[in-house]
């Protein structure tokens, strides 16, 4: 008989499932608010204009596709380490960080987990409840068991913060505990500065390990001010892993560009942590592929294309801002019972809206409008033409 003939069927991706029975849905008026992708008002994802003047400078030198090294482009790892600890950082300056480049987030931090399980086999791994739906996952493939600390609060739509630090304060030493570095997914409560402060505290008062996720750099306030919980960490003189996306922050989904960075106790350290985490990438997949990176690192490089840059994100920001409060008006003017200027305070792509699954289904069998089982939707996936369609859809179910 076949090899295969006792393998199971895996469970579907939960919102990957769903992009399949959207795609199959044939109601012109659907709408699919699952995916944490940005759209514009137009309902496509934008090619950025700084990606693209990247690109055809990149296609006209026409530069031959030999390996890169195994950590990936010089210039695009020291343009990611400015952008998440400054330009005049004493970290980079004193030669204590690393950075890789990697396969997205995912990929980053994918080579973190497998880096951390080997410098610390023992060791348990704590992220949010709820958290990105691959965390779990991905860290338990990587060998460890993985718990949660306490974090959303249904009862505020905020952060749970006295129940989050008592648990942090009473892990073993050398816990790792995944944190999102801004625009949390999927419940889009963050903390504030002075939280992130108390957190950086406990971590450095019991000996844990932060693995900063950052995949929305940019998308709350700006390039700076998301970088709060990265810079806290930065003054602290702990160790600590960084993973970094630019899927979203330049629209290159497909492309995988991300990063992997470490903060060492110093230059001598960095350089023998560094030869480790290239023993984990070449045998992983040997070394990044050279197109998102090269184009990541050309616009960051220039003053021109960074300021495009910087305008086209501040502009996905303020669409999403926008959709917030449209939906929040909308769902007023439709009179639902709640009220849902909570909607105003979350950050990032996404809003724990509080609707129940049975509400979620209800919403897609009743109205072809796609979400998450947990309530969450992407709200980047609004705009002017779908809007009040979806509000309908929020109102129906509500009542
Ligand atoms: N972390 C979080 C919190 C995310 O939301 C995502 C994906 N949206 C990732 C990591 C992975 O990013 P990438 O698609 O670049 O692998």
């Amino acid at each position: 008989s076949s090899i295969f003939a006792a393998v199971e069927m895996a469970p579907r991706d939960p919102i990957l499932g769903l992009n399949e029975a959207f795609n199959a849905d044939s109601r012109s008026t659907k709408v699919n608010l699952g995916v944490g992708v940005y759209f514009t008002d137009e309902g496509k994802i934008p090619l950025l204009g700084a990606v693209k003047a990247a690109e055809k400078a990149r296609l006209e030198a026409a530069p031959a596709r030999g390996y890169q090294p195994i950590e990936g482009l010089a210039a695009y790892n020291k343009a990611v380490a400015e952008l998440l600890f400054g330009k005049d950082s004493a970290l980079i300056s004193e030669g204590k960080t690393i950075t890789i480049e990697a396969l997205g987030g995912t990929g980053a931090l994918k080579v973190g987990a497998d880096y951390l399980k080997r410098l610390n086999p023992a060791a348990k791994v704590y992220i949010s409840d709820p958290s990105w739906e691959n965390h779990r996952a991905l860290f338990e493939s990587a060998g460890f068991t993985v718990e949660n600390y306490p974090y959303y609060d249904a009862a505020t739509r905020g952060v749970n913060f006295a129940g989050m630090k008592a648990c942090l304060a009473s892990l073993p030493a050398g816990s790792i505990i995944v944190l999102h570095a801004c625009c949390h997914n999927p419940t889009g409560a963050d903390m504030t500065d002075a939280q992130w402060e108390e957190i950086v505290a406990v971590c450095q008062a019991r000996g844990l390990v932060p693995f900063l996720d950052m995949a929305y750099q940019g998308f709350a306030e700006g390039i700076d001010a998301d970088a709060v919980a990265v810079r806290a960490f930065s003054k602290s003189g702990l160790q600590f892993f960084i993973s970094s996306s630019f899927s979203k922050s330049f629209s290159l989904y497909g492309e995988r560009v991300g990063a992997l960075t470490i903060v060492t106790a110093s230059k001598e350290e960095a350089g023998r942590v560094m030869s480790q985490v290239k023993r984990v990438v070449r045998t992983n997949y040997s070394n990044p592929p050279t197109h998102g990176g090269a184009v990541v690192a050309a616009v960051l490089a220039s003053a021109e294309l960074r300021q495009q840059w910087e305008d086209e994100l501040a502009g996905m920001r303020v669409r999403i801002r926008e959709m917030r409060k449209a939906l929040v008006e909308k769902l007023a003017e439709r009179k639902v019972a709640q009220d849902f200027g909570f909607v105003m305070k979350q950050r990032g792509m996404f809003s724990y809206t509080g609707l129940s699954a049975e509400q979620v289904e209800r919403m897609k069998t009743e109205f072809g409008v796609y979400a998450v089982s947990t309530g969450r939707i992407c709200i980047a996936a609004l705009n002017s033409k779908n809007i009040d369609y979806v509000a309908d859809a929020i109102a129906a179910v509500l009542k």
